[in-house]
C-alpha cells in the first residue's frame, strides 16, 4: 500500500538531482494529501445537505482537480508551474472554503501545516520565503476575522461545526506528523548515502588503484602505530621491502599493460604468502612493496621474505631481458627490531624502512632474486637517499 502511495508521489522525480527530487516529491505529497484531506469534508457536504453546501462542494472539486494537476504537471516535468499551482491552489482553497462555511469549522488551520512545510519548498531567496510566510499569516488572520458564522455564505450548523473543528485540528496535526515523518526518512536516507560515500572515498584514498593494496599513507600510519605499540609492550616488529628485479626491462620488452598485469600477479603471489591478518602489505612505489610484520622477529621475517622471492619466481612470468633469471624475480630486504625503546625514540618507525631499504640494496648488489637481512640500528643506518641509485649504478656493471 505504502509502496503504491510512494509511486504516486514519485511522479516526475526520475532523472533529477537529489535536491530536485525532494522538491518534486514534496509538491506531489502536498498535492496528494490536499486532495485526500478534502475528501471527508466533501462527504459531509454531500450527505448532510448537498443543496445547502452546493457552492463549497463545487469549489472543492475545482481545488481537488488543482491538486491532481500538480502531480500531472510534475509528471510532465513542468516543476516550477507545478509548485506555483500548488501554492496558489492551497492558499485560495483555505480562504474560499472558510468564506463558505465560516472560520469556526477550522479549515483555515491548514495554513499552519502549509507554513510548516513551506520551509522545505524551493525558495529562491529569503525575501520570497518571508513574503510567502507573511501571505499565509495574513490569509489566516483575514479568514479568521472576516468569516464569522454570521458572515459565512453557508455556515456549518451546531453541533457539526464543532465536530468539523476537531476534525480539522486532528487533520492538521496528522498531516504535520506525516510530513515530519517523511522528512525524517529522507534525512536518514541522505545520512546513509553520505556514510556510504565517505566509506567509499576513504577506501579510495587508502588504496592503490592498480593492485588494490594499501597505499603509502596507510603504511606510514601502520608503521607509526606498530612502532608506538612496541615502545609500550615487548615484542618484535619486522619490515620487508621488496622490489621486482629488472622491471624496466620487462616493461620495455612486453609493454606497459603487460607490466601492470605482472604487478597484479606479483601482488597476488605476495598476498598468498602472508597468512596473519595483522600483516600489512602496501605498494610503496612503482614496483616496490613494503610488508609490515608485527610480532615477528628477524628469523621469521627473513624466512617470509625468502618465501616471497620464491613465490614470485614460481609464477614463471617470462622476463627474457633479465640478467638474473628467465622469469620475473623479486629482491627483498629485511629489517627488524625487538623493542623500539632500544632505538632512539625520536626516529620513529621510519628507521626500520631505512634498514629494510639498505638490506634491499644488499640483495640487489649481491645478485638479486634473494632476501637479505641487516641488523637494524640507528647508529649504523645511513640516509636512504641515493641508495637505490647506487644499486642501479652497480647493476650496470653486472
Ligand atoms: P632493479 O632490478 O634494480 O629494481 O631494476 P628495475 O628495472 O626494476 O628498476 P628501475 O627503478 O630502473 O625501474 C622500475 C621500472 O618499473 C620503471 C617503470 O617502467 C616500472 N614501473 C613502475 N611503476 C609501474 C607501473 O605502475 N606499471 C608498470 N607497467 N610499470 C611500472
Ligand atoms: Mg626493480
Ligand atoms: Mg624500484
Amino acid at each position: 500500500m505504502l509502496k503504491k502511495v510512494e509511486w504516486v508521489w514519485a511522479a516526475g522525480v526520475a532523472g533529477n538531482t537529489v535536491q530536485r527530487r525532494r522538491q518534486i516529491e514534496l509538491a506531489n505529497q502536498i498535492g496528494l494529501f490536499g486532495a485526500v484531506a478534502t475528501a471527508p469534508y466533501q462527504l459531509f457536504y454531500y450527505f448532510y445537505d448537498f443543496a445547502y453546501f452546493y457552492g463549497v462542494f463545487i469549489a472543492n472539486i475545482v481545488f481537488t482537480l488543482g491538486y491532481l494537476s500538480v502531480l500531472a504537471l510534475n509528471a510532465s516535468r513542468r516543476y516550477e508551474l507545478a509548485q506555483r499551482t500548488l501554492l496558489i491552489n492551497v492558499n485560495i482553497q483555505m480562504f474560499v472554503v472558510t468564506a463558505f462555511i465560516g472560520a469556526d469549522a477550522g479549515v483555515n488551520l491548514f495554513y499552519f501545516t502549509i507554513a510548516a512545510v513551506l520551509v522545505f519548498m524551493n525558495q529562491r531567496g529569503r525575501r520570497l520565503y518571508i513574503a510567502r510566510m507573511a501571505l499565509l499569516g495574513t490569509l489566516y488572520m483575514a479568514s479568521y476575522f472576516l468569516f464569522t458564522p454570521s458572515r459565512a455564505l453557508s455556515p456549518v450548523p451546531e453541533p457539526w461545526v464543532n465536530v468539523m473543528y476537531v476534525g480539522s485540528g486532528v487533520g492538521v496535526l496528522t498531516l504535520l506528523g506525516i510530513f515530519l515523518c517523511l522528512f525524517r526518512q529522507q534525512i536518514d536516507q541522505a545520512e546513509r548515502e553520505l556514510m556510504m560515500l565517505s566509506r567509499h572515498f576513504k577506501t579510495l584514498s587508502n588504496t592503490d588503484p592498480l593492485t588494490g593494496l594499501a597505499n603509502r599513507r596507510v603504511l606510514d600510519e601502520a608503521l607509526e602505530r606498530e612502532w608506538s605499540r612496541l615502545s609500550r609492550d615487548s615484542g618484535a616488529l619486522s619490515i620487508i621491502m621488496c622490489d621486482i628485479d629488472h622491471f624496466k626491462r620487462f616493461n620495455d620488452r612486453y609493454g606497459h599493460d603487460a607490466g601492470d598485469e605482472c604487478l597484479k600477479r606479483v601482488t597476488a603471489a605476495l598476498k598468498e604468502v602472508l597468512s596473519r591478518p595483522s600483516d600489512l602489505i602496501a605498494r610503496y612505489g612503482g614496483e616496490e612493496f613494503v610488508i609490515v610484520l608485527p610480532n615477528t622477529a628477524a628469523p621469521g621475517a627473513l624466512h617470509i621474505a625468502s618465501r616471497l622471492c620464491k613465490a614470485v619466481e614460481a609464477l614463471k612470468v617470462p622476463n627474457e631481458d633479465s640478467s638474473t633469471s628467465a622469469w620475473v624475480t623479486l629482491s627483498a630486504g629485511v629489517s627488524s627490531t625487538d623493542n623500539a625503546v632500544k632505538l632512539r625514540a625520536s626516529v620513529g618507525g621510519g628507521v626500520l624502512l631505512k634498514g629494510a631499504d639498505q638490506a634491499l640494496y644488499q640483495a640487489k648488489t649481491s645478485g638479486r632474486n634473494r632476501a637479505v637481512y641487516l641488523p637494524s640500528s640507528t647508529d649504523t643506518l645511513k640516509p636512504s637517499g641515493g641508495l637505490r641509485q647506487r644499486a642501479k649504478e652497480n647493476d650496470e656493471r653486472f
